[in-house]
């Protein structure tokens, strides 16, 4: 896969795609100017990576190495790749630093992918959608530089304006605006093509977040995951996170678990041209704690049992009906 320029010299995309409803293929942005090149994210494997730096190396003027890697915020998939550049600064808020120790590690992914049960849902749900993904060899490397608020760069003539958004994907969310292009690398506030997932939450932070993306005025905003959107794209996500903050809220006062809120949901079709629908699962049970439900978990790995029993009892339903 190669590079796509972005906006103007000096920007170029790298936006691996697969399925509806995949998991892991982050969208990077390769910023470069003079003999100077920076980095928003890394993938999440040594193949994906190796791949983006032999693009890079193809559209690239030799000798122009990335100095500077930023991490929107820790998840694996835009940070697991920084162990391949070697020397790099890397910069990331503070809160994502504090958050890298609550992350699961690639030790713990290659297992849950490559060596959990597979009759059991979680180990069928984690070989379906992470099984193309080897995380062995993958050391994390933590941010070099962090800060709170907000934090300006120059890439050569290329001016980078880091603001921080969270807590509202994850604790530490940031946003990479770049106004001489018009360009907003959002992270995973945004979503784009599938339901999205948010660790942190509750909803209405993850509509603050992209409402502050909003503000920044730009022309092109660059999603976590999917397709570069125009403002009108942001103002449809937020109707949606609106909208699923309703239904969820809506089912919580009548007593709903949530679960059986979610699947209600689900069931009614929301929003079924999307792809992943079990993450609505995830979103329930994390608004749910927000609600006061202090019995819904929110780890990741038993959000992902929760989401993993609804793909799995949806899909072999799907199977049988079929
Ligand atoms: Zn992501």
């Amino acid at each position: 896969m190669d590079l796509t320029a972005l906006s103007g010299d000096g920007l170029y995309l790298w936006a691996p795609r697969g399925a509806a409803g995949s998991w892991g293929l982050a969208n990077c942005l390769l910023i470069t100017s003079g003999d100077d090149t920076a980095l928003i994210d890394t993938p999440y494997d040594e193949r994906m990576t190796r791949a983006l730096i032999a693009a890079a190396d193809r559209t690239l003027p030799a000798g122009a190495p990335v100095r500077t890697i930023v991490n929107t915020h820790a998840n694996g998939d835009h940070c697991f790749g920084n162990a391949f550049f070697p020397g790099a600064e890397i910069i990331s808020s503070q809160a994502s630093l504090e958050r890298h120790c609550r992350e699961i590690s690639p030790q713990q992914m290659q297992y849950l992918v490559h060596a959990s049960d597979p009759a059991n849902p979680l180990g069928w749900y984690a070989r379906e959608r992470f099984g193309a993904y080897d995380y062995t060899g993958i050391t994390v490397v933590p941010p070099t530089v962090t800060f709170n608020g907000s934090y300006d760069f120059q890439v050569g003539d290329i001016e980078v304006r880091l603001l921080e958004v969270g807590p509202a994907h994850t604790a530490g969310d940031l946003v990479a605006h770049l106004p001489g292009q018009g360009v907003v690398m959002a992270g995973d506030v945004i979503f784009e093509g599938d339901h999205p997932v948010h660790w942190e939450g509750p909803l209405a932070e993850v509509v603050r977040a992209a409402e502050a993306v909003l503000a920044l005025d730009a022309e092109h905003i660059v999603p976590g995951h999917g397709r570069v959107i125009g403002p009108d794209g942001v103002r449809a996500y937020i109707s949606y996170l609106r909208d699923l903050e309703g239904e969820i809220r809506e089912r919580h006062g009548r007593g709903l678990g949530a679960y059986e809120a979610a699947a209600d949901i689900l069931a009614g079709g929301f929003h079924p041209h999307l792809g992943a629908p079990e993450r609505v699962v995830m979103l329930t049970f994390i608004e749910y704690h927000h609600l006061g439900e202090a019995t819904a978990p929110i780890e990741m790995v038993d959000l992902a049992t929760q989401a993993a029993r609804w793909a799995y009892t949806h899909h072999h339903a799907t199977v049988a009906a079929g």
